[in-house]
This record gives C-alpha cells, structure tokens and sequence, in this order.
C-alpha cells in the first residue's frame, strides 16, 4: 500500500474535535492503523498520526490532529486549528448534550480555522442503535443548514471510518487542487 520512495504530493491537515469521550481518539485510530482500543485511557501527548492514501492519482498523506484531551469548551487553541485544511467534528450518537455542543464547535472553527476548511459531522457510536439519542434526521438537518457534511460511523466496528475520512480528503482535494 505504502512504497517509502513515492513522492507525497500533497499534506493535508485534518483536525478531530467534539466533545470528550464521543470516540474521536478510537476513529483517528481505527483510520490510521484500523485499530480500536478497549482499555484506552484519554489521550495525552500524541498530537497526530498520518495515513497516506491516494486520491485522483495523487500520493495525499494526510495528518490527522488530536486534541489530546484539551475538549473543554475554549481550551483548544488557536494553534491546534492552524493551517487545518479538514474537520471531522464528532458527537456521539447516545449522548443528546454532545450534539447540542455541535454549534459551538462550529463557532470554534468559524473563528479560528481557515474560511475554506471543509468540515465533517460526525455521528460516533452507530454501533449502539439501542441507546441512540440523536435521531439522523436532526444531525442531517443541522448539516445541511450549516454546510457541512455528515456520516454516521463506528469506530467500533469500522463501518463507515474510511468512507467519512475520504469524503473529507476528497473534497479537501478538490479545494486546494
Ligand atoms: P475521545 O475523548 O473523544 O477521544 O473518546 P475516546 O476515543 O477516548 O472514546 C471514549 C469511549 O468511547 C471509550 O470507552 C471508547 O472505547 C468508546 N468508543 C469510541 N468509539 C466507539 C464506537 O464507535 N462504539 C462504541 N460502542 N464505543 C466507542
Ligand atoms: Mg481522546
């Protein structure tokens, strides 16, 4: 899959946000290394993690941010947006109160990414259809009055990681291309 002598044609940086424990650790896991850890504590340290993959003939690696447990409403800086071309902003789909925060990390990304960042809803947890709280039509609606794409996934299972961050990497593609 990866030849080490292939010139990467392009870095795009992505950054992961939404409210704590909503799984963007296990889905930026589950795509970079399609892992998923049970006993995983919060996140400290690692920053990012990176997967290439091509898209259109081109070598994209794509460098996936973290907020390594800085989700407390205003403590991501500004640093952690900076020249983030992508977002993937994830709730999860049993916990009501961390869709209703989906507007304020919209407002985050207004005031300190760039205009043209292309931005991803998350629903996380499709997995868990017998606890869900947030029906797809509402997470749908939301996307589309605010101009955003939408999946729902699980970093559980998988189902629908890779789909969601290619999405993303392809329309960040067809911004900077
Ligand atoms: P973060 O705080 O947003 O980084 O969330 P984590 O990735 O650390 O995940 C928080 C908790 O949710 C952990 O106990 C994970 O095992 C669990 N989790 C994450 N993704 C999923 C998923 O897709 N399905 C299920 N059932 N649990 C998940
Ligand atoms: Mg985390």
């Amino acid at each position: 899959q990866w030849n080490a002598y292939e010139k990467i044609d392009y870095v795009f940086k992505v950054v992961v946000i939404g409210d704590s424990a909503v799984g963007k650790s296990q889905l930026l896991s589950r795509f970079t290394k399609n892992e998923f850890c049970f006993d995983s504590k919060s996140t400290i340290g690692v920053e990012f993690q990176t997967r290439t993959v091509t898209i259109k003939g081109k070598v994209i690696k794509a460098q996936i941010w973290d907020t390594a447990g800085q989700e407390r409403y205003r403590a991501v800086t500004s640093a952690y947006y900076r020249g983030a071309l992508g977002a993937m902003l994830v709730y999860d789909i049993t916990k009501r109160p961390s869709f209703d925060h989906v507007a304020r990390w919209v407002e985050e990304l207004r005031a300190h990414a760039d205009n043209s960042i292309v931005i991803t809803l998350i629903g996380n947890k499709a997995d868990l259809v017998d606890l869900r709280a947030v029906p797809t039509e509402d997470a749908i609606e939301f996307a589309e009055n605010q101009g955003l794409f939408f999946s729902e996934t699980s970093a559980l299972s998988g189902d629908n990681v890779d789909t969601a961050f290619f999405r993303l990497l392809e329309e960040i593609y067809g911004v900077v291309s």
